[in-house]
């Protein structure tokens, strides 16, 4: 750091020696003061950017590699199984698998593929679809919607 230091005090210094007339003297003075300026200024509270070796990009990507699902997101949903993202098997339902085999929490499992719940469910359309007509048998849901119940219909 100390030869940037004196580069810049030798361009200040030049500069300044090129619009006004200096004794040797006050030449000498001139460079001990700008240096002593420069480093006060370099070492102390001002930031000084400093050269940085160049990201090589390898953590990033290898953090980026083993988080990333090996399977494409737009069909890990499918409508008679679901993909573990963890280890690729397909499932009817994710839930207990991952707590068994991954010992995650579906929390932690959207958060660990940064996953929207909505939009990827542990179970699959089919099974999903096969609860809510189960739970619509048992008359759950239907209250308040106005719609006709199976009990009804059969
Ligand atoms: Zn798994």
């Amino acid at each position: 750091m100390s030869s940037e230091v004196l580069k810049l005090t030798a361009q200040i210094v030049i500069s300044h020696a090129s619009m006004s007339e200096l004794t040797p003297k006050e030449l000498v003075e001139e460079i001990k003061d700008v240096y002593h300026l420069l480093t006060s200024l370099t070492s102390g509270g001002l930031a000084v950017p400093e050269a940085r070796p160049a990201p090589t990009g390898v953590k990033e990507k290898e953090v980026e590699v083993s988080k990333k699902p090996a399977v494409p997101l737009d069909e890990i949903v499918r409508d008679d199984y679901v993909v573990c993202l963890v280890c690729g098997k397909k499932m009817r339902t994710l839930k207990a698998h991952l707590r068994k085999a991954h010992k995650l929490a579906p929390a932690d499992y959207f958060r660990r593929y940064d996953l929207d719940p909505k939009k990827f469910p542990l179970v699959c359309k089919e099974y999903s679809e096969q609860r809510r007509k189960l739970a619509k048998e048992k008359g759950l849901g239907e209250k308040g919607f106005g719609r006709k119940k199976v009990a009804e219909v059969s």
